[in-house]
Formats: C-alpha cells, structure tokens, sequence
C-alpha cells in the first residue's frame, strides 16, 4: 500500500476471484461459466464494420439491447438497468441505497461484504440457518438495504416466491435486491414482481446461463423510479459502461434464446446426474437450483479435496471459512466433464478409505 491511498481504503479487503490458470488445460469447474460457446450467431455477430465503428463512442442509453430485453420479458426499457457485468449492478445498488446499512447472508456471495466496506455501509450480516436455508423472516421489517442471492451461492438453495413478497411487503422504505445469476437453472424469478412492488431490484447476468462471461455484461429489473436513481450513479461514474461489441453480442444473444434454454435444460440434467453419483458416494450434496453443487465428503476435508482433484487436472471452488470449510463447490459442466470427475472423485474417495 503507498501512502498515497486514500484513508477510507486502507483496511479494505478486495473480492478474491476464482482462480483462471493458464499453467495447463484443467477441467475447470470453479467459476461457474458455461461449458458451452455463445449461440452460433453470437459467435459470427462481430464483424469489420462494428470494429471499424469503435472510433465512436458506445450508445450510453444502450436503446437496442433494453428494447429486446424489455419485449422477451415483458417490461418496459424504462424498467432495465445494463452494466459491465451484473457485479456493477450489485456495486451501484450498494452506492444507491445503503445508507442505512445492509443486510445479508453470512454464507452467500463474496462480493457483498467488499461492495458494503467499500461504499462505508454497515453490513448486518444474517447467519443462514444449520442446514443452510435462508429464514426469510429475518429479512421481514429490517428496514435497510436487503440483498438476497436466489438461488443462493454457494449453497445452490433457493427460497419460495411468496417469501420473496413478504420481505418486499415488511420493508417499504428500503430496496430488496434479488440476485438472480442463477436463476435460469431452475429457480422462481421476482421478475413479476417489480409492477408491483416499487422497492424490488431483480438482477440478471450474461456470465452464466448466457455462456459469456468474459463479455462482461448484466441487466436489472426494477421500478422506473429506482432505475433512475441508479442510472444517475452511472452517468456519474461511466455512461459508456458497456462496450459497443458487448452490446451487439448481447442483442443476437437476446434474438437466439431458445438455444440458451436448451444449453439450461442440459446443465439441469448434467446437475442431477452429478448429485446422485456424488450421494452414491456417500457426499452430502445440498439441494441446488443453479449450475453448481455444494457437497461435503464423508471423510476427505475441503482443502484436501481441492488439492487432489488439482493433481489430477479437475479445478473446482473451496472457500476457506467457518462453516463451509469442509464443502467444495464444483459447477456443472458437459456430460463428458462431469463423468471424468466423478470417476476421478471416486478414485480419490477409495483411496482416502483405504
Ligand atoms: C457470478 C455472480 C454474479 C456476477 O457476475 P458478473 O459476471 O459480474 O455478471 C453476481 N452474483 C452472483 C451470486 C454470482 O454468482
């Protein structure tokens, strides 16, 4: 750190991404991307004419994308909110709306905790209950911002709609932040819920079900009055946020979505294929919603785990803390993949018996 820094960052601790090595060819299952490429249009979308148009600036309204959004899902532009990946989403909304602290899951996304210390927000941390269920009921009537992952990472689990609605209804003066990265593998949406409720931010990204993550594009859902008090943080911080390659990848992939629910349909199969095998086992695998599964060994400890599966080629996620230390979390990839890792974890597995 340089004595440069301003004051109010010195004791900030960064969000840690899954590693992405380039030392050799792993079976990588530790970031939650898609095992599978964009939509062969996506992939053909780009050609000499939109690189030659990079001398101009991106369009800050991104018209095109939020008019095709808004038609597949049935709101109005003014109801979308586009940035560089739905990360951006999450920061602003902290910017936006924390004031009076915010509140969330111990075990849930990382990032939170870093948007909350960074922006100088209190976080009010709600420990998940034994078996990982979220009790919607500590979210009644809290009165700050409320951040939720549905599904939840890394747990998988997802809670009811109806829940979802009671937390909006016991909290009318602050926003409810639905986290919905996940959601096309399986989980409710809120969606129909932003007519209804003026306070609900329902947020969405291109990095998984869409296959594009390294584009770096997501989209909120919310009430026309909150999407304009975050898309005055943007213009204040960035308006081209979105590059213009990005946002013609993200209309073609909005024009072949039938090819993004099958690839779903496939990773939902795949999941139920890898819960079963890893029960078979003897792992407790915890019932998921989205592209992953959180599961704990009968015997072989989390880190351990991590490390022998590395050896042998197969990346997976390990979060170091109280817990879940003892839990891995392994993302849904091909058949093929998936295949190789169960008979890898089963060597593993027979070995550590022995
Ligand atoms: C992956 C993820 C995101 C954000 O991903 P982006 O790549 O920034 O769009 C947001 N929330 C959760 C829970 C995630 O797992």
């Amino acid at each position: 750190m340089s004595q440069y820094l301003n004051a109010c960052y010195t004791a900030l601790e960064a969000y840690t991404p899954g590693e992405q090595p380039r030392d050799m060819q792993y079976i990588k299952l530790n970031t939650n991307e898609s095992p599978y490429p964009p939509a062969p249009a996506v992939c053909q979308a780009l050609d000499t004419a939109i690189v030659e148009n990079l001398r101009l600036y991106s369009d800050p309204t991104c018209r095109n994308l939020k008019q095709k959004l808004a038609d597949l899902y049935g709101v109005k532009p003014q109801n979308l909110f586009l940035t560089n990946g739905s990360d951006d989403i999450l920061n602003f909304a902290f910017m936006a709306f924390g004031e009076k602290g915010a509140a969330f899951a111990d075990i849930t996304y990382g990032f939170y905790s870093v948007f909350a210390d960074l922006h100088g927000i209190e976080s009010d941390i709600v420990p998940l209950k034994e078996d990982f269920t979220l009790d919607y009921s500590d979210y009644c009537g809290r009165n700050k911002l409320i951040v939720i992952a549905n599904p939840n990472a890394p747990t998988g689990m997802d809670i009811p709609l109806w829940q979802i609605e009671e937390i909006l209804k016991t909290n009318p003066n602050n926003v409810v932040v639905i986290d919905e990265a996940y959601v096309d593998f399986g989980g409710n949406s809120a969606l129909q819920l932003i007519s209804k409720y003026e306070n609900l931010l329902v947020t969405r990204t291109y990095s998984k079900s869409r296959c594009m993550a390294g584009a770096r594009l997501g989209y909120a859902f919310g009430s026309e009055v909150i999407v304009a008090d975050l898309e005055k943080l943007r213009y204040s911080t960035n308006p081209y946020n979105i590059n213009s390659l990005t946002l013609k990848l993200g209309e073609t992939t909005v024009d072949a979505n039938d090819y993004y629910v099958d690839k779903c349909t496939e990773i939902i199969k795949t999941r139920e294929f890898v819960a079963a095998e890893l029960k078979k086992l003897g792992f407790a695998v915890l019932p998921s919603k989205a592209n992953f599964v959180f599961a704990k060994s009968p015997t072989i400890k989390g880190a351990d785990l991590y490390t022998a599966l590395r050896k042998n080629g197969i990346l997976i996620r390990h979060f170091n803390k109280d817990r879940i230390c003892d839990y891995i979390r392994i993302t849904i990839g091909t058949r093929e993949q998936m295949e190789t890792f169960i008979s890898v974890i089963t060597q593993i597995q027979q070995e550590a018996e022995k």
